[in-house]
């Protein structure tokens, strides 16, 4: 392994060879999670009409103050039947449409009614308490733009702005493989020489946050007939994720594998702790991990390289990795020659957010790392971060 990639060049390289997938139309009330294939504008004025952003009385501020009769009374989703005339008053609630010839509501807590007249003490302010229509969005103008991901409170614009179908990204169907002799499913009973199987259901775990569909198979002994079979049928995903057998040793088939299989590697190799030994190819239009074992260094490259991966293919507008920045808790020593990713636990104190290195960073250590909640990124180069620099990390969620 003797030319390292640096991460982002490893990053662009994986980038590089990602395409879209096609896009599909889902009801709004499923999209949650789902990235939006083309602009979307509002169908309607948002809101439609004026309306009402109180319980009150609509008027003209011109006849404020004073005595106005109520001439009728206005509910939401039941407009009055005629306009406003001059020096008439209408009850209104919240959300009702505001009359053609009223300006103003005037709250109900300010105002006496008595005998279907209404005092107003006090002038009133021209337009208040009016939602003018399209005040939010007018009709045709974006309400979200494509690449947007979809969560609550998009899910609650598009409904509100009347559209009941959109076109999203299809979901990448990842296939995730587990390589490796000793590996057994939690629940069974270890024999000697051997550990729980941990990434696969780790590994689906992030992907499927990330918006695939995923697909476990494994663990997969480190043999040959059973890793071809294994791979030959990952290779008809469009994402295509191994953990384990891509390093130096006498086991290790991933790679060579993968090249019978007609897998064109990308690169082997990245200047980064852990996770060096990664490797990334492709076949057609099927991208292909080859993770390393080490739970901490698969969910590294998880970080690093898949996760953008499946946010790319399905079209997001900023498909990360997303670093974010805040102080150090305590001095990290760097490495001479790979960028590294210490695990740390955040916090907050009066300046902001601190992050704490935890003990134990080495790459088998999934216990340790399960308790921290940020990735600190340390570069390469001699010496140490200090105590209060700032760094950048990417969180863990
Ligand atoms: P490898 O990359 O296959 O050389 O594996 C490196 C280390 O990670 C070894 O200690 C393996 O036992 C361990 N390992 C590999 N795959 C898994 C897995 N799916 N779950 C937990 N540990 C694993
Ligand atoms: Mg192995």
């Amino acid at each position: 392994m003797s030319s390292l990639l640096s991460i982002e060049e490893a990053l662009s390289r994986v980038l590089a060879r990602t395409v879209v997938l096609e896009s599909e139309s889902v009801p709004v009330a499923a999209a949650a999670g789902r990235f939006l294939a083309e602009d979307v504008g509002a169908r309607v004025d948002l809101p439609p009409f004026a309306s009402s952003a109180m319980d009150g009385y609509a008027v003209r501020a011109d006849d404020t103050p004073g005595r106005l009769p109520v001439v009728f009374r206005i509910a939401a989703g039941v407009p009055a039947e005629r306009g406003l005339e001059p020096g008439e008053s209408m009850a209104i609630s919240t959300g009702g449409a505001v009359p053609v010839g009223a300006d103003s509501v005037v709250p109900i807590e300010v105002v006496v009614e008595s005998d279907n007249v209404l005092n107003v003490p006090a002038p009133v302010e021209l337009g208040a308490n009016v939602r003018p229509a399209g005040g939010d969005a007018r009709a045709g103008e974006l309400v979200l733009a494509a690449g947007t991901r979809i969560g609550a409170a998009q899910i609650g614009a598009l409904a509100a702005a009347g559209v009941a179908e959109v076109a999203v990204v299809r979901r990448p169907k990842v296939v995730v493989l587990s390589t490796g002799t000793e590996l057994r499913a939690p629940g069974e009973t270890l024999e000697a020489g051997q550990i729980y199987e941990s990434n696969a259901p780790m590994l689906a775990a992030a992907f499927e946050t990330a918006g695939a569909q995923v697909e476990r198979i494994g663990p997969v002994a480190d043999d040959e007939g059973e890793h071809r079979r294994a791979l030959a049928y990952g290779l008809e995903a469009d994402v295509l994720v191994s953990s384990g057998g891509v390093s130096v040793g006498p086991h290790d088939l991933v790679r060579r594998i993968l090249a019978e299989l007609g897998v064109e590697e990308d690169f082997w190799g990245v200047a980064v702790r852990p996770g060096k030994p990664l490797a990334f190819g492709v076949r057609g239009s099927t991208l292909v991990f080859g993770l390393p074992g080490n739970p901490v260094s698969s969910l590294v490259g998880v970080e690093l390289f898949v996760r953008p991966a499946l946010l790319a293919l399905q079209g997001a507008a900023d498909p990360g990795p997303s670093y974010e920045t805040a102080r150090l808790a305590a001095p990290l020593r760097r490495n001479a020659t790979r960028d590294e990713l210490a695990r740390a636990r955040s916090r907050r104190d009066a300046q902001g957010t601190l992050l704490e290195p935890l003990t134990g960073q080495e790459s088998h250590m999934i216990a340790r790392a399960a308790g921290a909640d940020a990735l600190v990124l340390v570069p390469s180069g001699a010496g140490e971060l200090v105590a209060g620099e700032l760094v950048r990390y990417l969180p863990l969620r």
